[in-house]
């Protein structure tokens, strides 16, 4: 019997363990959860509830449901997508609209509308750069990984990272939830649930009035004529579009592809398994086994999500231990956060191996709702040596024993390569990479870091040799693998109201100086008088 008192009313369930509500507040106070203020009795039924169906030990394990719980409790409330919060980009005028370094010129161009593509473009608007074309190959409200493939309740960020609203107080996740749910609602508040930081990312959109284009893929660009030519397939069609500038904010993915063992993706059939990122159909694994590679939150988010539709689940991590530290904790202040580029190459060099060696746990909320699930097992210190198929079942050789499974879910994460994105092959042949920048001492040498692409101080693309494809420099690359040359700025929260400046300025560097001869017969013939300027 499973018993949790609240305010003196008893809840059973029949799992053949007690809790008194004092155990769980101290259970909850170990791990920093102190305010206990959302468990309100519907909450509590339904903690009660799926104790009872699945047979899980209370108190310490149960912090982990609780926290999902937690999460669903913020959504979605009422109709509105704001809580009637209201952001008005115009209160942000100055220098003034009379001067916008594009004004009626060809549009600039940003690949990808996940976060960073939405500050990249809010961070131009706040230069009055405003003509500006984002675009994404998704349908709108699933870009990015949130409304998809991320399936954890709640961001793994501290709720008060802000980030995308660039230091603006009104523009932040705050201003926004507080609206909605008041003061009191942020400081029970526990981490971002997923689906309210989409809905968040929804109003910064509309609010901001972002002009953005879903449904448009770039697969090729090429410079013509002083503009970059970029292809969009829309439709199956092709569209071009001529941009001054190119900004790639891409993702993960961006410079590189999803990373699956060859030998899962040769040896099954296609419809027998999935990357962590691909859409899945859980539903159908009632009743099955699936089997999970991979040791990071990912997999076990997806291992849980499956469990929780009623199938068997097996996850085998290399690691003896899983630690749920986050090694981009230790880069978070302002010093490596913001200034990570001005390091020379082979400073940045040795703290990318350094970082590379961190292996990012699960955090242990995760680890806590998977150690709660009585149909998923976990494999430490294991892996796989072959998976074979029958015809019917998948036969695993893992290190620990064999395994047959219905399905496999590979969380086997990503790899950095240009080579394999089609829109960047026919430029290999220019862009540097770290390869032909620098060498590393002998015993420091890294493939995956050494392909990466070598960038500029403001995310710019360089050439491999200098003169042969000036060009590049319209290309920013605000994806994951920019990570080798700019550090933690595009790949997560943190980083990102000190990069996307530093992109913007880049980018407003460059029109200007293009245009300068412009502005300057425009300066000799100006004749404004103060007056007319204060009307
Ligand atoms: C499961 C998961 C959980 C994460 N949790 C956190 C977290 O808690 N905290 C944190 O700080 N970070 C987290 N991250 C890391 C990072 O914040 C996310 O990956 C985030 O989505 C990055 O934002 P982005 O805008 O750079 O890329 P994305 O959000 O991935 O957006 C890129 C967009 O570009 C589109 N695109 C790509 N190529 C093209 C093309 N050729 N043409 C058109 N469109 C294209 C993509 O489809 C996508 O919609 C997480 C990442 C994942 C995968």
């Amino acid at each position: 019997m499973v018993r949790i008192v609240v305010q003196d009313r008893l809840i059973r369930s029949g799992s053949g363990v007690e809790v008194t509500v004092l155990e769980l507040l101290a259970r909850l106070r170990e791990r920093r959860v102190h305010r206990l203020g959302f468990l309100g009795s519907r909450c509590v039924a339904e903690l009660a509830r799926s104790c009872r169906q699945q047979r899980v030990h209370p108190a310490a394990q149960l912090v982990g449901r609780l926290n999902a719980l937690k999460a669903r409790k913020w959504l979605p409330r009422g109709q509105s997508h704001d809580g009637g919060h209201h952001f008005d980009a115009k209160y942000l005028g100055h220098p003034g609209s009379r001067v916008d370094v594009n004004a009626r010129q060809r549009p600039l161009a940003v690949v990808g509308g996940g976060q960073a593509g939405l500050t990249a473009a809010f961070g131009l608007l706040q230069q009055r750069v405003t003509n500006i074309l984002v675009i994404d190959e998704n349908p709108e409200g699933q870009e990015g990984p949130w409304g998809t493939y991320a399936r954890m309740p709640t961001l793994r960020t501290q709720k008060d990272v802000g980030g995308v609203d660039l230091g603006l107080p009104n523009l932040s996740l705050r201003a926004w939830f507080e609206v909605q749910y008041g003061r009191r609602g942020w400081d029970e508040l526990y981490k971002i649930p997923t689906e309210l930081w989409l809905r968040y990312l929804a109003w910064y959109r509309r609010v901001l009035g972002i002009p953005m284009r879903n449904h448009a893929k770039l697969v090729h660009f090429r410079p013509e004529q002083g503009l970059i030519a970029c292809e969009l397939e829309v439709n199956r069609t092709l569209q071009t579009v001529w941009a001054r500038t190119l900004v790639f904010a891409t993702g993960i993915e961006g410079n590189g592809a999803r990373h699956v063992p060859e030998f899962i993706s040769q040896n099954l059939p296609r419809e027998r398994w999935a990357h962590t990122q691909e859409a899945i159909d859980f539903p159908s694994f009632r009743g099955k086994t699936v089997a999970v590679l991979g040791g990071a939150a990912s997999s076990f988010d997806n291992a849980i999500m499956a469990a929780e539709h009623g199938a068997t689940i097996h996850v085998h991590h290399r690691a003896t231990e899983l630690r749920a530290y986050n090694p981009t904790g230790w880069a978070e202040f302002s010093g490596y956060l913001a200034h990570f580029p001005d390091l020379p190459p082979e400073t940045r060099w040795r703290f990318s191996r350094a970082f590379k060696r961190f292996k990012m746990g699960p955090p242990n909320t995760t680890m806590m709702r998977a150690r709660s699930l009585p149909n998923l097992h976990i494999h430490p210190a294991a892996h796989w040596n072959t998976v074979q198929f029958d015809g019917e079942r998948i036969h695993i050789d893992a290190t620990d024993g064999p395994l047959t499974a219905d399905f496999v879910i590979a969380g086997t994460g990503y790899v950095v390569d240009l080579t394999v994105r089609p829109e960047l092959t026919e430029h290999l042949g220019v862009i540097a990479t770290w390869r032909d920048k620098y060498t590393p001492p002998r015993g420091d040498e890294d493939e995956s870091l050494a392909s990466a692409a070598y960038l500029g101080p403001n995310f710019e693309m360089t050439e491999k040799t200098p003169g042969s494809a000036p060009w590049l420099s319209a290309v920013f690359n605000f994806s994951r693998g920019a990570q080798m040359s700019m550090g933690p700025m595009p790949i997560g929260l943190s980083g990102i109201k000190y990069g996307v400046p530093r992109l913007v300025q880049g980018i407003t560097r460059r029109l200007f100086v293009t245009d300068a001869a412009r502005y300057f017969d425009g300066m000799k013939t100006w004749q404004e008088s103060d007056d007319v300027a204060e009307k």
